[in-house]
């Protein structure tokens, strides 16, 4: 799972995380499993091998990552799944990372000609999304959430003059755009788009204290880390981007200072979602920037099971996950490596065991599975979902072949199986077939119950969606109102993107299993429909598979 800011690890050091089980103790049983491909045991041992501390969280282009696409590759082999990468089972991708070099960089606010610094890492952060200008000085104005939606008549920009200027904005969106088109258009390549019409030389973003994930302390944590893109011009989407900055929620009234506003007052609008005013900000932003660049090479992953049907074997159904994750930082409890062993072990070594079940049930195989299914291992999605990006624009088989996409992301087995959140549930006929696997192993479904967390587009789904490939992503989910939301609230705030994501912690082998279950069934039911999956006629998504209808 790719997260909103520059990741992070915990800072919640000096606090006790509770005892945490061995890996031993932590997967409950998977007694009175039906029907079962799968016992838990198997995929708890390719995550123990991923999240383990030899392959160093995992990192995009490092020695563990390769370490994990071998592995991954020997799997494959050993189910007798077909290479179907642009080299073997490999798909080269080109990246080049950015790393600030904070003791060059500052960041001032320029008030009636007096310079007041704001201090890095505390007071705010700056960003190697976009490549900094080595020197910027420009006006801030504040235009609200910074958001432009034509289908909703909806424009942050209207009668603002940010031309030459640095605008700051209030991430998230008003409540009258709904989640899907909010997230849309926080991408960051939908805002700079905006922001490159606009004028606008750079972009302020100040969190939402209501919808942060992490506290700041994390996201400030690893900031030194490098932050990488394609190496590719066809994928620069932030040409003219000169800087962005995100600042400590703790700290904006500084940047309100003379205005006539503060940010409490727009954070006590912001947090119903309600509209916000524009208006000049009192001060100019003037900022220094260093950073070293540098190329890195890694890969994605990909393999086939073919499908039986003469014809229908040509087309394919991708089950995606990311093998990568953010490698070594800054250390908690002493412990300098992000395993990732949920972020994406888990659904890395879903995709491994998902073939391996394949093998294992050849005869119903040959009868049951038309399409093919397509194994696709991606890179670089911790920096910002960049190998399905490429892989995306790039298929190794033609691009109108893809029939679907189920990407599997950090699924969360941290309890028992009963519900599952599926995003994208109501923008394709693949919601109903969702549907009707969970109801036939008695797993009720929702959809995403916190749409401002923006989760559909913050996975490797997002680039087939924007291709025209109608995905879905389901994960494991409490039931709302019982104490199994505390867990997963625990599980955000003490262990995504932290070292703790290891194989040290509280694993539901069955509900593991069962998750397992319900992806085969809808590859299959995927795989032998007579009709491919198709975009509900309302889904905003539909747009891309029919690229006539883009802009209109
Ligand atoms: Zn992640």
């Amino acid at each position: 799972m790719k997260s909103k800011l520059r990741i992070s690890p915990l800072a919640w050091a000096l606090l006790a995380v509770c005892p945490l089980l061995s890996a031993q103790q932590a997967p409950s049983g998977t007694e009175g499993l039906s029907p079962s491909h799968f016992d838990g045991q198997s995929w708890w041992k390719h995550v123990k091998f991923l999240a383990d501390d030899k392959l160093e969280g995992r990192d995009t282009g490092s020695r563990g990552e390769r370490k994990a696409q071998k592995y991954a590759i020997k799997q494959l082999k050993n189910a007798g799944a077909e290479p179907t990468g642009s080299n073997g089972f490999y798909q080269p991708v080109k990246f080049v990372s950015r790393q600030i070099v904070e003791k060059h960089c500052s960041l001032e606010l320029i008030r009636d000609a007096k310079p007041q610094a704001l201090t890095l890492g505390e007071d705010a952060i700056i960003g190697t999304r976009i490549m900094p200008a080595p020197e910027v000085e420009a006006p801030l104005v504040f235009v609200g959430y910074g958001l432009k939606v034509p289908e909703k008549n909806y424009d942050d920009f209207a009668g603002v003059d940010v031309r030459g200027k640095i605008i700051v904005i209030f991430s998230g969106s008003p409540a009258e755009i709904p989640g899907a088109l909010a997230s849309h258009y926080q991408t960051a390549a939908e805002r700079w788009k905006v922001l490159r019409d606009a004028g606008a030389l750079g972009i302020v973003s100040l969190i939402n204290p209501a919808s942060m994930d992490i506290p700041w302390s994390r996201i400030a944590l690893n900031r030194a880390h490098p932050t990488m893109d394609l190496d590719y011009p066809e994928f620069n989407e932030t040409e003219g981007a000169k800087l962005a900055v995100t600042v400590n929620p703790a700290s904006a009234e500084k940047i309100f200072a003379g205005s006539g506003h503060t940010f409490e007052e727009i954070v006590a609008l912001g947090k119903d979602r309600k509209p916000l005013p524009h208006f000049p900000l009192a001060a100019s932003l003037a900022a220094k920037t260093e950073v070293i660049v540098n190329k890195i090479e890694s890969a994605n992953l990909v393999a086939q099971i073919p499908g039986s049907d003469p014809v229908l074997k040509n087309e394919y159904v991708v089950l995606s996950a990311h093998l990568d994750h953010i490698g070594i930082g800054q250390p908690i409890n002493g412990d300098r490596i992000y395993n990732g062993a949920m972020d994406n072990g888990s659904g890395s070594a879903l995709v491994l065991d998902m073939a391996a079940s394949f093998k294992k049930n050849p005869e119903k195989l040959r009868r049951a599975f038309r399409r093919s299914i397509l194994l696709v291992l991606v890179t670089g999605e911790e920096k910002g979902l960049l190998g399905s990006k490429y892989f995306a624009a790039h298929p190794t088989v033609p691009p109108q072949s893809i029939v679907a996409d189920v990407n599997v992301d950090m699924f969360l087995p941290i309890v028992p199986l009963k519900l599952l959140t599926v995003l994208g549930l109501d923008d394709s006929d693949l919601g109903e077939r969702v549907r009707e696997v969970a109801r036939s192993m008695g797993v009720k479904i929702q959809p995403d119950p916190e749409p401002l967390r923006n989760l559909f587009v913050r996975s490797d789904q997002y680039n087939f969606i924007r291709h025209g490939v109608p995905s879905v992503v389901m994960s494991v989910a409490p039931e709302p109102g019982s104490p199994e939301q505390q867990i997963f609230k625990d599980w955000l705030t003490q262990r995504y993107h932290a070292p703790s994501d290891d194989v040290d912690q509280p694993v539901d082998l069955a509900a593991a299993a069962k998750y397992e279950e319900i992806v085969r069934a809808l590859l299959l039911n995927i795989a032998n429909g007579e009709q491919r999956p198709e975009w509900n006629r309302d889904s905003f998504f539909r747009r891309y598979a029919e690229p006539a209808k883009i802009g209109q």
